[in-house]
């Protein structure tokens, strides 16, 4: 049904093509209030201002995530080292300790006399034991070679 555009009530059968009242009568009505006007420049300010404060959350959200991805290379990085160090001390632990035999004198006919087995800083050690063999000779060991000894430079 149309309605007239100036009272709003139905336009009078047979005058339903025309778009308000006066063709037959006046509007029966006094005409409807105006609509308030859409203030568009308001709307659009509040709107920008909108726009804003996302964009200002967003960059807050994005600088706090860029932190937490720092913080947390940085833990990884951390944990790395720890990692390595914690590996380190153990195959220190798991080396074999270098030991030297020790003479009074350089090899020779007149060989130096053996004198004892001591660690790398000098520290007497207690290995083996002495034996004499059926041949007459006497031995010092057993000492055991270890796979992860490092190898012997090659004798000029
Ligand atoms: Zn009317």
């Amino acid at each position: 049904m149309s309605k007239c555009e100036i009272c709003g009530e139905p336009m009078p059968p047979g005058e339903e093509m025309f778009k308000f009242h006066g063709y037959s009568s006046q509007c029966p009505k006094p005409p409807l209030p105006i609509p308030p006007t859409v203030n568009w420049k308001e709307r659009a300010e509040a709107a920008e201002q909108r726009v804003a404060a996302l964009e200002s959350g967003y960059a807050r959200e994005l600088s706090i995530h860029a932190e937490l991805q720092q913080k947390l290379t940085g833990y990884k990085e951390a944990f790395q080292r720890e990692h390595a160090m914690r590996l380190l001390e153990a195959q220190i632990k798991a080396a074999p300790e270098p030991l030297y035999v020790v003479f009074d004198g350089p090899p020779s006919h007149d060989a130096g006399r053996f004198v004892e087995v001591e660690t790398i800083d000098g520290k007497g050690v207690s290995v083996g034991k002495w034996e004499e063999q059926v041949d007459g000779l006497w031995r010092l060991g057993p000492f055991y070679a270890s796979p992860t000894a490092p190898e012997q430079e090659p004798k000029p």
